[in-house]
């Protein structure tokens, strides 16, 4: 028996002063990836633009050679059963909690996000790991149902591990998103490929240490790295079943291989998710809740808010008193900051909000806040924007930015709310803000998106790991979390045996004996509602 884990006690990461990871840690996570190649890519550190370590990339051989070493371990690992499985995920998740300052680096290292907002993850990893070790007996074990025949019948369904799960995530969360695809994969006897974005593999190799040091078995859950279009694709054409998490242009091209191949695949996507404030709000205090939702992880959030609409009794308030919330948020990414907000994580991340920025200037907008680089706080920070006058031809109008641009506009009731919220080709998250939770809930029942939160811009359902999570429209297919989740990763299987008194008919004069009490039989499971 292992020994108990200390959680109260967090030991500090092995990060230099500078900031950077101590180069013993990174050669141990190196070492964990599966890449024979020689080849590395530099991935640059968002707070500085300058290298922060050489990641080794994988081939395709070394995704075709992981598949094999996944799927014999699975095998054993199916084989072991819940009580095994909850035991490795539970100290897996003591294991978090306990190195939660080595994550918290990491993520700040990795994504340029401020402490607290890097904390998040470790909080939401910690709670897929406990969720999924404990809920994963009760919704998938073996279970008797009701058989077509009573006294003739037994039917029982089981749920089998569909065997080696590709995992797919991008570099906005890395540690919360690789926890919440797989962890349950693992609890449901499943190996993992993981193909891991470069900017941020650090965290999952991290994440992925936790668990062996837990008792995970090494070959369970790879991780390879490299482009999307050959690492990527090389996982897709293998996984039995696929957990894929980044942009609807690249969800597309892999339900199209999901399709070809046969195997499911949930496919957690984009947003421009609305941000409702309905007449009866105190102002600052929905202003502070708006302002966090908008502009934690810099808007690099596939659930937080880009466009708000608020009622035309509150706008002058709301409005005066959000911009003064923004203007007053520290940016620093610096990654010992004590900052509110840190920075965009990358070039390529600048280049997109400073082209749906101009584009909007261009056409007419207005800057109420923000709408600044700032290269003397960092070369890719950048000051949360909340933009007014934002018109559909514009790109920010429609198109999900993925990174610290809002619009506002002014709506009169609450259906002209549901409406502008509900136009558009994005159903993910949608935020209501209100001094009534009764009425925002009759608000949120209109709204077509996978989740609604009241009060809170994403963290109410994003937090609560029993509750599934997804998108509708063009924001995905299929749910991550809750029992919902954990059935992503298993098939289920009948199997009916005819072990009755009595034995089905098998000819023509058995039928003839039968199919009165068989008749029989029917009126009485109508009359006593069995279903
Ligand atoms: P992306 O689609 O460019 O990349 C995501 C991952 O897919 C990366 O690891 C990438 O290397 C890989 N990839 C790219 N092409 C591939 C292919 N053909 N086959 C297999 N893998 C491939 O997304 P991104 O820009 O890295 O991430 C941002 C997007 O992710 C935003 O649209 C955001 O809304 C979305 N996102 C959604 C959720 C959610 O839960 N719905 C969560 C986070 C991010």
């Amino acid at each position: 028996m292992s020994a108990p884990v200390d959680l109260a006690h967090a030991p500090a990461a092995p990060t230099r002063s500078t900031g950077a990871p101590d180069p013993q840690w990174l050669a141990e996570l190196h070492d964990d990836v599966v890449a024979t190649s020689g080849e590395t890519r530099t991935v640059l550190a968002p707070a500085t633009g300058e290298p922060l370590h050489e990641l080794p990339l994988s081939t395709p051989d070394d995704v075709a050679d992981a598949f094999a070493r996944t799927r014999l371990a699975h095998l054993a690992w199916a084989r072991a059963g819940f009580a095994h499985r909850r035991k490795v995920l539970l100290r897996a998740h003591d294991l978090i909690v306990a190195r939660r300052e080595q994550f918290i680096d990491l993520v700040r290292i990795e994504t340029g996000k401020s402490r607290g907002q890097a904390f998040e993850e470790v909080y939401q990893a910690a709670a897929a790991a406990r969720y999924n070790a404990l809920a994963a007996r009760s919704v998938l074990r073996s279970r008797r149902v009701h058989s077509g025949a009573p006294t003739v019948i037994d039917a029982r369904v089981r749920y089998r591990p569909r065997g080696v799960a590709g995992v797919i995530t991008p570099w906005n969360f890395p540690l919360s998103l690789a926890a919440m695809d797989v962890m349950p994969a693992l609890a449901a006897g499943c190996g993992v490929v993981q193909k891991a974005d470069e900017q941020a593999a650090l965290n999952i190799l991290e994440l992925r240490r936790a668990l062996v040091d837990a008792g995970l078995p090494g070959d369970l859950w790879a991780v390879v790295t490299g482009d999307g279009a050959t690492i990527g694709e090389a996982v897709t054409d293998r996984a039995d079943v696929i957990a894929f998490t980044g942009s609807t242009a690249t969800g597309r091209r892999i339900a199209a291989k999901a399709a070809e191949r046969l195997v499911p695949a949930s496919l957690e996507l984009g947003g421009k998710n609305p941000l409702i404030v309905l007449d009866d709000v105190d102002p600052e205090r929905a202003a502070r809740q708006a302002a966090y939702a908008c502009y934690s992880s810099m808007g690099q959030l596939c659930v937080s808010p880009e466009r708000i609409y608020v009622q035309r009794g509150v706008a002058d308030a709301f409005t005066e008193a959000l911009v003064r919330t923004i203007e007053g948020l520290v940016i620093d990414p610096s990654p010992r900051s004590t900052g509110d907000v840190g920075t965009l994580t990358s070039h390529a991340q600048l280049d997109r909000v400073r082209g749906h920025l101009d584009d909007a200037l261009a056409k007419g907008a207005t800057v109420l806040a923000g709408g600044v680089h700032r290269p003397d706080l960092g070369p890719y920070a950048f000051e949360p924007t909340l933009l007014a006058d934002v018109s559909p031809d514009m790109a920010c109008f429609a198109e999900e930015t993925f990174g610290a641009i809002v619009a506002i506009s002014v709506v009169d009731d609450d259906d002209e709310a549901v409406l502008a919220a509900n136009a558009g080709d994005y159903g993910l998250n949608a935020v209501v803000l209100s001094g009534s939770v009764p009425r925002a809930r009759r608000v949120a029942a209109a709204l077509e998106t996978g989740s609604v939160n009241i009060n809170e811009g994403y963290r109410g359902s994003f937090s609560s790991i029993a509750a599934p999570m997804g998108g509708s429209k063009q924001s995905g297919l299929g749910r991550r979390n809750g029992p919902d989740g954990l059935k992503r990763y298993v098939e289920s299987v009948t199997i009916a045996a005819a072990n009755g008194p009595i034995a089905p008919p098998n000819s023509a004069r058995e039928w003839r004996r039968l199919e009165q009490p068989m008749l029989l039989l029917l009126r009485a499971q109508r009359a006593l509602r069995r279903r």
